[in-house]
């Protein structure tokens, strides 16, 4: 890796979603060398689609205008939303979203978005299969020291944990408080499956499901939610259920929390049995014919609110800054807003000297909203899944909370975050020069 001295060094650790759209952010900037390192042999980004509001397009456009085209590249799916009750006394009532509605998202596969955000990423900027093991502060002047497993050792000025949620820079940040580094329980759980578009109208019928009308819809049921969209192009269906688990507190295992959550078909098909309508019970039946002795589902855990997301060289984005249960579709949001905030703040940098401020100033602007968004996924979550207190199945209910839930992820005014971001680096640098 040779890169000239007075140019300033950022390792990216972690190539999923949130590291390569950095990754990208940087690239047009000559003053800066990047290089993103993976532990695993290729990128790989597991799990179901990716949801992209017109706001999160732009975001990815401002961040570099081929990104945008990626989605399309990828086979998204120009998409319309909506939640509807699938049980109690207001079964199969639409529950009207503000912002979300007709064409309001681009639903894409993430591995396929992935993949073509890297295209075109020149190679020497990323490295699969290296896993970082450690990362020592050496001086300010000297940077930090990032150590791989193999024994190897390079050297950086700034080092960006995009690890995920079980990724270990929050260590860098958080030092040994075990309740600020490790993801918790959130009591919920989901599964996803993806079938082909014939078999899933068979199952649940082509109603909901209509390539010349692509849906999303959420159904409400009573502690479930479940939810489907079309993919790859419209070819495929995509399915999430998601349950609370009520009161059964989760055993945390040797190593943290559980990952999995085991059932019986009987016991799966017994939690969604209030949901009648066939379009509901179709998903159930496609999800049992995957999962035939036992139904495991993803435990969904989150993050305890951090006080910082920085250090003076190191900072945190995406997962393992702030891990959020997915009812919002925030998560990649948020990562994307991050990239956007952090690669202009890097963009401006004058010298060394100036990385402590522009990391600060992406703390002050970008921490808040996230926090925000994990505290409104967390409220959704109970309210898609018929447990919101005192809303329960109540369609109007759920009308009147869940309208501008989403108020604060599609109106968000980026300019005006980049520019408050900016403003806070220049006062915190005050007047100086600070030469390269
Ligand atoms: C069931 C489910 C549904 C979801 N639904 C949605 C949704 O609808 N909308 C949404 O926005 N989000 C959703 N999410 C969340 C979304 O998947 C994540 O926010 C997003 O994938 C996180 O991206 P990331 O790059 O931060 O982390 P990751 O994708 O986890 O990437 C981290 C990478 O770091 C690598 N790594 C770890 N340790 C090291 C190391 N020591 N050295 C080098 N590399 C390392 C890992 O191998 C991994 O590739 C959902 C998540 C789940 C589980």
């Amino acid at each position: 890796m040779s890169s000239s001295p007075s140019r300033i060094r950022v390792a990216i650790i972690g190539g999923g979603l949130a590291g390569a759209a950095l990754l990208r952010g940087l690239l047009r900037y000559p003053h800066i060398s990047v290089h993103m390192y993976e532990s695993r042999p290729a990128f790989r980004e597991e799990g179901p689609g990716l949801a992209f509001t017109t706001s999160t397009q732009s975001m990815l456009a401002a961040i570099d205008p081929e990104l945008e085209r990626c989605l399309d590249r990828a086979g998204a799916v120009q998409t319309s939303f909506e939640i509807r009750t699938a049980s109690g006394p207001h079964t199969g009532q639409k529950i009207e979203v503000n912002g979300l509605g007709a064409r309001s998202k681009k639903i894409v596969s993430r591995q396929a978005f992935l993949t073509e955000m890297l295209n075109g990423v020149p190679p020497r900027m990323m490295h699969p299969g290296a896993r970082i093991a450690s990362v020592m502060n050496l001086s300010p002047e000297q940077g930090l020291l990032l150590i791989f497993e193999d024994g190897s050792q390079k050297k950086y000025d700034i080092v960006v944990g995009a690890d995920g949620t079980h990724g270990f820079t929050r260590q860098l940040v958080f030092g040994d408080d075990e309740y600020l580094v490790r993801p918790h329980s959130t009591g919920f759980w989901s599964l996803p499956i993806k079938v082909p578009l014939r078999r899933a109208q068979q199952a649940m019928g082509s109603r909901y499901i209509d390539p010349r009308n692509p849906r999303q819809i959420g159904w409400v049921g009573d502690g479930t939610g479940m939810i489907h969209n079309l993919l790859d192009n419209g070819t495929e269906v995509e399915i999430v259920v998601y349950g609370n688990m009520d009161d059964i507190v989760e055993e945390d295992g040797f190593s943290g929390p559980s990952w999995a959550k085991l059932f019986t078909p009987d016991e799966f098909q017994d939690m969604f049995a209030s949901n009648q309508l066939p379009v509901c019970q179709g998903m159930v039946d496609l999800i049992q014919s995957v999962y035939t002795v036992q139904v495991a589902a993803i435990c969904q855990l989150e993050h305890a609110p951090a006080p910082t997301y920085v250090t003076e060289n190191i900072c945190l984005v995406g997962d393992s800054a702030h891990s959020m249960l997915p009812f919002q579709g925030a998560s990649v949001g948020i990562a994307i807003e991050e990239a956007l905030i952090l690669s202009t703040l890097l963009g401006r940098l004058p010298s060394r000297a100036a990385i402590p401020a522009a990391l600060q100033a992406y703390d002050r602007v970008c921490r808040p909203r996230a926090e925000l968004a994990t505290r409104s996924s967390a409220e959704t979550g109970f309210l898609v899944t018929g447990r919101g207190p005192g809303v329960g199945l109540d369609a109007d209910l759920l009308r009147r909370e869940l309208r501008h839930k989403w108020d604060f992820l599609l109106d968000v005014d980026i300019d005006a975050h980049r520019a408050t971001a900016n403003l806070i680096m220049d006062q915190l640098l005050g007047a100086e020069a600070w030469p390269l």
